[in-house]
């Protein structure tokens, strides 16, 4: 007996997450995110999933495993609805909370984005300027993504739940808290054929201990194989310490120069620290007062759920939120629900802070922010996540003197900073420790969700520390694993 591995996304990249595993006839899939980087290249990954819309429409796929609503996690879902998938989908009930607001928002971007372009089209049509690409179509709408959240089925953390086929042949899953977003899990698949199981583990985006609110990771279970996320298999994180210190330089700075920052983020979950930290250090008197907004129609609803869902909280966060009626700082945020509102924010002429999606400065309100405040010298663009290759986020962090923002050159005027240390993600010295317990039993490591670089560097570690073989599969590699 065998599980045969098919990687279909985040193969020597760090987004499109997409892992398709088949055994005893039972194909499932392990996410189905959104690629991001070059526009066309984008296109062309994203509208090809693991498996056709024949096979979807003949069902072949008996299975989808969501290990967490990331949308590199999970932005293709709504399409594998709209080529003919009806199957179940399951994570966990915090995961299907926040996919409801995120994949309608995703859409939504989508089709606004292709609607833009569009318009920007057929006015350099009406003034005879030579026609630019062709019009993009949205790759899905936001009927695909209430069809799929409708597919969408709770699973219990450590709980073992058979997904496909029975349990002499088929698959079955558990999952472990991953700390890296709220809901966020590491995914045991048992494949079990012929009175034989293997057992694979999938890691989903590992977390970090003394993230605020969230638990820390569990300790990974056993298995036989792993694949396992590299983000950062090259880099060690700043101590959390230094980063408040640099948070309130840099803002104090950006205020007195009377500039803006605009921080390209995920609405409220990833930036969570940072408004922590902004509420620490207003509190401590070390920052003056200032208008910090949340520019995004979902924030609101994402909010909700974090409330909804304590039961993914730590001890800490629990007993914080009890003591106060704004523990957190989120009373501090001003969310922008209409387009007007948002736009409002350009004739602001007072010091402030935006956060808008996208993280990696792709797509969404973001692009608005920066077509109007990167010129600006007195404003800081501050990144506080992973950019991956090509994206605009990735160009900036770079220093790029000039980007393209909706297809018109802009000069990069503004001040430019990072800080690593916000990451959800672990670093490679923590990427090491989180698989140590499953080591012993391993057979084989495939690392996926990295950068070809990050993985060279990990691979080697891995080999030194555990002395395993490792794979850094490519998009459409094959494996058995027996
Ligand atoms: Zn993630």
């Amino acid at each position: 007996m065998a599980i045969r591995l098919h990687f279909w996304g985040a193969d020597q990249t760090v987004t499109g997450s997409s892992h398709h595993i088949e055994c005893a006839g039972q194909n499932v899939l392990l996410d189905c995110g959104l690629f991001q980087g070059k526009r066309q290249q984008a296109v062309e990954i994203n509208s090809h999933l693991a498996l056709t819309p024949e096979q979807l429409k003949a069902g072949v796929l008996n299975a989808v495993v969501v290990s967490h609503a990331h949308i590199d996690h999970t932005g293709c879902l709504p399409l594998l609805s709209k080529q003919g998938y009806t199957g179940p989908v399951y994570t966990t009930p915090a995961t299907i909370d926040l996919c409801i607001p995120m994949l309608k928002d995703s859409a939504h971007i989508q089709e606004g984005d292709a609607e833009f372009m569009q318009r920007r089209q057929s006015r350099r049509k009406s003034i005879h300027m030579p026609e630019g690409p062709p019009p993009i179509q949205p790759l899905y709408t936001q009927d695909d993504a209430a069809a799929v959240c409708a597919l969408m089925k709770p699973v219990k953390l450590h709980t073992p739940t058979i997904v496909a086929g029975n349990k002499d042949a088929g698959f079955t899953m558990a999952s472990w808290n991953a700390g890296h977003m709220l809901g966020s899990t590491c995914v045991l698949m048992e494949g079990t054929e012929e009175g034989q199981t293997v057992r694979l583990l999938f890691s989903g985006d590992v977390g970090r201990k003394n993230l605020p609110i969230i638990k820390d990771p569990d300790q990974a279970p056993a298995a036989d194989y792993l694949i396992m996320e590299s983000t950062y298999g090259d880099r060690l994180h700043a101590p959390a310490g230094d980063v408040k210190a640099k948070v309130a330089a840099l803002v104090k700075k950006v205020i007195g120069r009377g500039g803006h920052i605009i921080v390209p983020a995920f609405a409220v979950e990833r930036t969570q620290q940072l408004v922590l930290m902004l509420h620490e250090l207003i509190q401590e008197k070390l920052l003056p007062e200032f208008p910090i907004f949340v520019d995004s129609p979902l924030a609101s609803a994402v909010t909700d759920v974090f409330k909804k869902h304590t039961e993914d909280w730590d001890e800490g966060a629990c007993a914080f939120y009890n003591r106060g009626q704004d523990a957190f700082g989120w009373n501090r945020l001003r969310f922008t629900q209409t387009v007007q509102e948002s736009k409002a924010l350009n004739d602001l002429r007072v010091p402030f802070m935006v956060m808008s999606a996208s993280g990696m400065c792709e797509a969404g309100r973001i692009l608005h922010h920066l077509r109007n405040g990167i010129e600006d010298p007195r404003n800081l663009v501050l990144l506080t996540g992973y950019q991956a290759e090509n994206t605009l986020g990735r160009k900036i962090e770079e220093g790029q003197k000039e980007v393209n923002i909706f297809g018109e050159p802009m000069q990069v005027r503004a001040e430019v900073d990072s800080i690593d240390a916000l990451s959800g993600h672990a670093d490679q010295q923590e990427l090491l420790d989180w698989m140590a317990p499953v080591a012993p039993t391993l057979k084989k490591v495939f690392l996926v969700h990295g950068e070809p670089a990050a993985q060279q560097v990990l691979k080697g570690k891995i080999e030194e520390r555990y002395k395993l073989e490792v794979i850094c599969p490519k998009r459409g590699d094959r494996f058995e694993i027996a």
